[in-house]
């Protein structure tokens, strides 16, 4: 059965409140549930994340609701202002999410060093356990606020990405990350030093003048596709995407076991790279299109999907990324009974 989602131009996007409500993204909040509104605080440099000021209408809903929404994100496994929640919360607090302007609280969910977390056991092709950010585990029910934009690795994210790798503590994200080591050209290699300084895990060195990867040391993050200027690093095409994007959904699919959620997608400032790179130069590769909201993660990523192409007039992911095939997160999602990737959109 086609799944609803809802859909508000991005020119209407101040009536962002009125469309929560008609979208029912909030039917399943109860009476005194701690809500875990999830969200990606921006990384410093990097303006693409959500604003707050699009955060406190679905936080006054839920306060309507009485219950007990807080804003929430989890440890990242690369150099960064998110690699802790000492200056993760200093981070969310300098972009303008904090009590006055959101109206709910911020809560790291995987705890100071990343490693508060909780171990689920699952039955899924790649995992037989699975580890979420602890916050995040003892949440009543969701509502992810994800920002729909292109991404290194898996083509594009929303809210699929932002529910199984934005939940995840730091082992769960390496764990999901550790397939998509990158393939190296050093002949390319300009020895700016650029990767050395970024890669967290000190997998890369130069050694006359070109670059070295200890496979070993690599956790998979992406980090260095995404800094090296002259296309060094790249993803390989089977070990990479592939069982990344599955992972992922197996992750997400835990997260929300036996829980209600809602997926709210923003299809603004729609770039190249992820949210998660400290750089200026990640700016928008196509016009603002709107704001996609259901009860389906699936549903939602898809009329995503279908709506960047229609505006965009082709399949803008695949032009970014020709080697990767975004789709095969919504597939796997449908074939774990997340959802549907049938659809009818109904415009606000
Ligand atoms: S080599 Fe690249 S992908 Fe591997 S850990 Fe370092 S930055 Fe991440
Ligand atoms: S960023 Fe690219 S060019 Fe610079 S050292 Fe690393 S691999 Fe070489």
């Amino acid at each position: 059965m086609a799944s609803k989602v809802y859909f508000l131009p991005w020119d209407r996007r101040g009536e962002l409140y009125g469309f929560l409500k008609k979208a029912g993204v909030f039917s399943h909040v109860k009476a005194r549930q701690y809500l875990a509104i999830k969200i990606h605080f921006g990384e410093e440099g990097n303006d693409g994340y959500i604003k707050p000021e699009y955060v406190a209408p679905a936080v006054k809903i839920a306060k309507e609701k009485t219950a007990f929404p807080f804003l929430t994100d989890a440890s990242t496994i690369y150099v960064g202002k998110r690699a802790d929640a000492y200056h993760h919360l200093l981070l969310a607090e300098k972009h303008g999410f904090n009590i006055a302007n959101c109206g709910c609280p911020v809560i790291i969910a995987d705890g100071l060093r990343g490693n508060a977390e909780e171990k689920v056991e699952v039955d899924f092709k790649h995992f037989k356990n699975v580890t979420i950010a602890r916050d995040i585990f003892y949440s009543d029910s969701f509502i992810f606020l994800n920002h729909f934009k292109g991404h290194e690795v898996t083509g594009f994210g929303g809210a699929l990405k932002n529910m199984g790798m934005g939940c995840g503590s730091k082992a769960g994200k390496y764990a999901m990350h550790h397939s998509s080591k990158p393939k190296v050209k050093a002949d390319k290699c300009k020895a700016c030093g650029q990767c050395v300084k970024w890669c967290a895990q000190g997998a890369l060195k130069l050694v006359d003048k070109k670059i070295v990867m200890d496979a070993d040391k690599c956790v998979g993050c992406g980090q260095c596709i995404v800094m090296c200027a002259f296309g060094v690093f790249g993803l390989k095409w089977n070990e990479g995407t592939i069982v990344v994007q599955e992972k992922i959904v197996e992750y997400a699919a835990a997260v929300v076991k036996g829980k209600k959620s809602s997926s709210i997608n923003f299809l603004n400032h729609i770039s190249k790279f992820c949210d998660c790179f400290a750089m200026a130069k990640n700016p928008p590769v196509m016009e603002d299109i709107g704001i996609m909201a259901g009860n389906d993660p699936v549903a939602v990523d898809q009329a995503s999907y279908d709506m960047v192409k229609k505006v965009y007039g082709k399949d803008l992911f695949k032009e970014l990324y020709p080697d990767i095939d975004p789709s095969i997160q919504l597939e796997y999602a449908q074939t774990l009974a997340m959802g549907s990737r049938d659809y009818e959109l109904i415009k606000y």
